[in-house]
């Protein structure tokens, strides 16, 4: 349809004021006006909405520019898809970031609100599961820093991720309900609907010319809704969109059937459409649950590319720019569907040609790998996508045919390798992988960090990089410095800002400065200072959930992240027994005391993670009441670990655990917002921990276990653990006392499998880091009595950590994969 051209000289209203009188006048005249509450009753959430709404306008204002701007000049557009974006709360982000978090303060001040109260009732957006959404918001948030014009793209999970409750150590899932008092910072966008579709079969029609055109008629119908979130830079340099679609049905009631008196059956197409973005994660334990996470998928790439197309012609005309106006990226696999529904819309919609539609999606499309576990490499049974996607599937074998040829005569592979490369998986079920499908499909493919970089040109895309090679690079992962630091540790921040100046706010490789002040001692007082106060509050915190007293005396040992076996909570808590084991056997050594947090979610059907969770808060119990430690050693699991919890917890942690198996946890980012907060990391020489070891120095990190090339080379041997436990006193009686039932008196043999897997195969190398793990635990300790080198340490680890901002990253990905300028500093 055609467009009405933009009038760039509209007129525009004045852009709001941000003196405090202003803000206070207008918080008012919001709660009046758009809440719709007199001030003498009005409650916290209404104060909540009505202060948003009202710093909202500061930031549209900004908002209106950007866009203006991007369509006056014709620069390029980045569109980021990710089927998770973990933001967190906004408020702070956004106040702070267009530099009104005083103003606000005061003003509220004036209305008698207290504005920390505010930020504590506002809802955290859980609408991503861990690192890899996180990785989005913080990716977001750096693009609009340094100015390129871009979009988020994903869902708009009614309730996210489920919220974690304990019950009597057991995890549980309930809904998390953080739109129950509507979101403040969305427009809804009816106008900017799409239909969907589904099922269906496919017409071949033939043109005038002679050549054949397909139209997908499908079976299913519903609409896309885009609702719009301003992401505002760092001193509002720039503000983008983050457009998340909500499926809506086309027909909300079947009205003949409701007044037939069939009034679930009216119902029932409605609750099926709005089923698709309920949760995130959806269980796939079933193939309902499997088909419902492809349907996720599909119906955002979908959404999001028809914006995309809809966007670029209103503004070009024509489709061979697409290249030079669009780069599309795509954060990991989930939405890989968007290469085959690219070609559908440039085929079947607008007419081109093969060769030229498959040129311009390799133009757009780069793909980001985040994981090279076999059974986290997404893939879909054909038959499934036949049926729910039959023209994808059609485009599928056709872009396969392309490749397989490429690889047999440009390359001259032999079958393995062709097997290897192809887009079908034909052992077995046969199924459409993800992986090989975004990589064809992109001109760049990247990891997240160095190490993970070399594995997957050595591995999962090892054929692939033959084929076509110079597509893989790196860009290792970073962390907004703004969240990360600025808003969630502003003790730091002001320390900091007294003794370098405030440059390395707005450069966060500043931070160096901090070197030459690492071994002055009245630095080092101020700076443990801080520490010290964030860990009081972190106490009070650990109290009021959890009623356990812990001292911020104590060296607070923290991990926080998904539970998985891979990440090794298990190698940590069997630590804890060793520990607990050796303060009752020694009362008379020296013990440094220790407090060790964990917090994290299991997916809801991963079994042994849950158990893992169990087991800690067993572990927990014990320690915590048994006199005989004396306070020496306490364990803390805090329920619903979410990005806010994140910002309570990180810049109280005097240690970050970062113990994955080498070679399978990508790149990390907890581990670098840590550092970043003057925590020492323990850790494996695993993702971007190798990195961070060059950056920090070797010594000022506690690095042990084995390697990633060790690990592989076990695995292959198919190597019994049995040695590592029988000649480790301390990891055989903590295994035992485990697997015996000394922490789970009520169930003797709930661990017994768990531990049994470790004399078994320990895939995840628990048993054989075991030793290297627990010496490396007792050299922090040595450390941490030595508390001017510790301090040293910690301030070391906050100077060379600039290098690890998400700016750095997202300026790599613009110069080196989107092709767009970036510039730093604010409007
Ligand atoms: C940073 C972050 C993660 C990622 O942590 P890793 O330790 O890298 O796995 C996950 N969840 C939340 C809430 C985070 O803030």
């Amino acid at each position: 349809m055609p467009q009405k051209p933009i009038v760039f000289d509209a007129p525009q209203p004045e852009p709001r004021a941000r003196t405090v009188e202003a803000l206070k006048a207008e918080i008012l005249e919001r709660l009046t006006y758009s809440v719709g509450k007199d001030p003498a009753v009005a409650r916290p959430h209404d104060w909540l909405t009505a202060t948003i709404l009202a710093v909202r306008e500061r930031v549209i204002d900004g908002w209106m520019e950007s866009s203006r701007e991007t369509w006056r000049t014709g620069n390029k557009r980045v569109y980021y898809l990710s089927l998770e974006f973990l933001i967190g709360r906004l408020m702070r982000d956004a106040f702070s970031n267009i530099g009104l978090m005083e103003p606000v303060r005061q003003a509220l001040d004036g209305l008698n609100v207290d504005l920390k109260e505010l930020m504590d009732l506002e809802p955290d957006a859980a609408l991503g599961n861990g690192g890899l959404g996180r990785l989005a918001a913080c990716f977001l948030e750096s693009m609009s820093t340094i100015k390129i014009p871009a979009y988020g793209y994903g869902i708009r999970y009614a309730h996210g991720l489920f919220r974690q409750e304990m019950s009597e150590g057991w995890q549980v899932e309930l809904p998390e309900e953080w739109l129950a008092h509507g979101n403040p910072w969305e427009f809804e966008r009816r106008e900017s609907s799409y239909e969907i579709g589904f099922g269906g079969h496919v017409e071949p029609v033939q043109e005038p010319d002679g050549s054949v055109r397909h139209e997908w008629h499908p079976s299913e119908h519903l609409n896309a809704v885009a609702f719009d979130t301003p992401i505002v830079g760092w001193r509002g340099a720039r503000v983008n969109t983050l457009r998340l679609w909500s499926a809506q049905p086309i027909d909300p009631i079947l009205l003949d059937k409701f007044n037939e008196g069939d009034h679930i059956g009216a119902l029932a197409e409605s609750a099926k459409a709005e089923a698709i973005t309920r949760v995130l994660y959806p269980a796939d334990a079933t193939p309902a649950g499997q088909e419902l996470r492809l349907r996720q998928e599909f119906f955002f790439s979908s959404a999001s590319l028809q914006d995309i197309v809809r966007r670029h012609l209103q503004q070009f005309g024509d489709l061979g720019s697409l290249p030079d106006k669009v780069a599309i990226q795509l954060n990991d696999t989930h939405p890989a569907i968007s290469i085959a529904e690219m070609m559908r819309i440039l085929m079947d919609t607008h007419g081109l040609r093969w060769a030229e539609a498959w040129k311009l999606t390799k133009g757009v499309f780069s793909y980001t790998n985040h994981t090279l576990m076999p059974e986290a490499l997404e893939s879909w049974p054909v038959a499934l996508l036949e049926r729910l996607l039959p023209r994808h599937m059609q485009i599928i074998y056709a872009i396969n045919a392309e490749v397989l040829t490429e690889a047999r005569t440009v390359a001259g592979f032999n079958d393995a390798q062709i097997a290897n490369v192809s887009l079908i998986d034909e052992g077995g079920q046969r199924r459409v992988r993800m992986g090989q499908l975004a990589f064809v499909g992109s001109h760049a493919i990247n990891g997240v960090s160095a190490l993970h970089t070399e594995l997957m040109k050595k591995t999962v895309f090892a054929n692939l990089n033959t084929l076509y090679p110079d597509r893989i690079s790196n860009k290792t992962n970073g962390v907004t410095p703004r969240r990360w630091l600025l808003q969630c540790n502003p003790g730091l921040t002001r320390l900091i800002t007294d003794r370098i100046g405030p440059a390395f706010q707005d450069d966060i490789e500043r931070l160096a400065d901090l070197e030459a002040h690492a071994e002055d001692p009245n630095f080092q007082a101020q700076f443990a200072k801080v520490k010290h106060a964030n860990k009081q509050a972190l106490a009070a915190l650990i109290k009021e959930r959890l009623n356990v007293t812990v001292s911020p005396d104590a060296l607070f040992d923290v991990q926080i992240k998904r539970i998985h076996e891979y990440k090794r909570q298990l190698l940590n808590v069997i630590e804890a027994v060793a520990h607990y084991s050796a303060i009752r056997a020694h009362p008379e050594r020296n013990w440094v005391p220790r407090v060790k947090v964990f917090a994290g979610k299991a997916a809801p059907s991963y079994w042994n993670a849950k158990l893992i969770i169990k087991l800690t808060n067993d572990i927990a119990r014990v320690i915590n009441n048994d006199p005989a430690v004396r306070g020496l050693l306490k364990v803390v699991f805090l329920p619903n670990y979410n990005v806010s919890l994140a910002e309570t917890i990180i810049p109280a942690a005097d240690l970050s655990e970062q113990i994955s198996t080498a070679g399978m946890e990508a790149s990390g980012t907890g581990n670098m917002k840590f550092a970043l907060n003057g925590a020492l990391t323990i850790g494996t020489l695993d993702g971007a921990n190798v990195e961070m070891r060059e950056a920090v120095g070797p010594e000022n990190m506690f690095i042990f276990g084995l390697t990633a090339e060790e690990v592989a080379e076990k695995r292959s041997r198919s190597e019994v653990p049995r040695g590592a436990i029988d000649n480790s006193p301390a990891l055989k009686e903590a295994l035992e006392m485990i697997s015996s039932g000394v922490f789970s008196p009520d169930d003797p043999n709930r661990y017994r499998e768990l531990i049994g897997g470790l004399y078994d195969h320990d895939w995840f190398m628990v048993a054989r880091d075991f030793d290297t793990y627990a010496d490396a635990q007792r050299q922090v300790d040595t450390v941490w009595a030595d508390r001017r080198r510790w301090n040293a340490m910690a301030i070391r680890n906050t100077a060379h950590m600039g290098w690890f901002s998400s700016d750095r990253t997202i300026a790599q990905y613009a110069a080196e994969i989107w092709n767009v300028p970036t510039s730093r500093g604010g409007a």
